[in-house]
């Protein structure tokens, strides 16, 4: 069976191509989009307009299985921090004004932005999790099953570490005593939201093998 990762990030799509293969899908190909040679379009960009990383995540997955008449998984997922009323959430790529950090790339923006908002802030007041929805579409039923995993976590102020990607840097953990930059990719899987969500949707996968 063809399983379609719906994802334009290469970062999620290695730590969820790790999570999966660790969790006996061997009678599953996960491929990418560029495997199925499917090019970025202009449309991507708006298929996630939703209030819920739910909804957002059934969007893409059913934007690409609908060109791929593949199986086909997707990824939305954020950050919620306390302080700022559990944003940014499903904007949590977004997050930065344009224009407020020129010469940044998007990541780089965002974490700026991110310590900007908390300025001040202890630690004590730094509560966050990392949320992710997985979800799973059956084009040939038009089934739709999603997965939500959630880490608990808190912001620092200054980065830490050169692992991971995006906010990885910012967010401790405070069980481990690390960022999840400083985290091994083994680590990370373990605790993450990324690896509890697709491990529960792994598990629904192999009901139906
Ligand atoms: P989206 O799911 O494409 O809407 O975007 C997810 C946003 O959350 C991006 O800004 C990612 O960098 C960020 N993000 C999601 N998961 C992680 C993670 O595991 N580490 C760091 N940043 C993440």
């Amino acid at each position: 069976m063809k399983l379609l990762l719906a994802t334009r990030s290469t970062h999620k799509a290695r730590e969820v191509r790790r999570v999966l293969g660790g969790e006996g899908l061997e009678g599953c190909a996960i491929i990418t989009l560029d495997d199925a040679g499917i090019p970025w379009t202009e449309a991507e960009e708006g298929l996630e307009p939703f209030d819920t990383f739910e909804e957002n995540a059934a969007s893409k997955a059913r934007y690409f299985a609908g060109l791929s008449g593949l199986v086909t998984v997707s990824d939305d997922s954020g950050l919620e921090v306390d302080a700022l009323d559990g944003r940014p959430g499903v904007r949590t790529k977004r997050f930065a004004p344009p224009g407020r950090h020129p010469g940044l790339a998007r990541d780089d923006a965002n974490n700026r932005y991110l310590v900007e908002c908390l300025d001040g802030l202890p630690p004590s007041a730094r509560d966050a999790r990392y949320v992710c929805v997985a979800c799973l579409l059956d084009p040939a039923t038009g089934a739709v099953s999603s997965f939500r995993g959630e880490s608990p976590g808190r912001i620092l102020a200054t980065a830490r570490g050169t692992g991971g990607f995006g906010y990885d840097p910012l967010f401790f953990d405070p069980e481990l005593d690390r960022s999840y930059a400083e985290l091994t990719p083994v680590e990370k899987d373990a605790r993450s939201h990324r690896g509890k969500a697709f491990r529960a949707l792994a598990a629904a996968l192999r009901n139906q093998l």
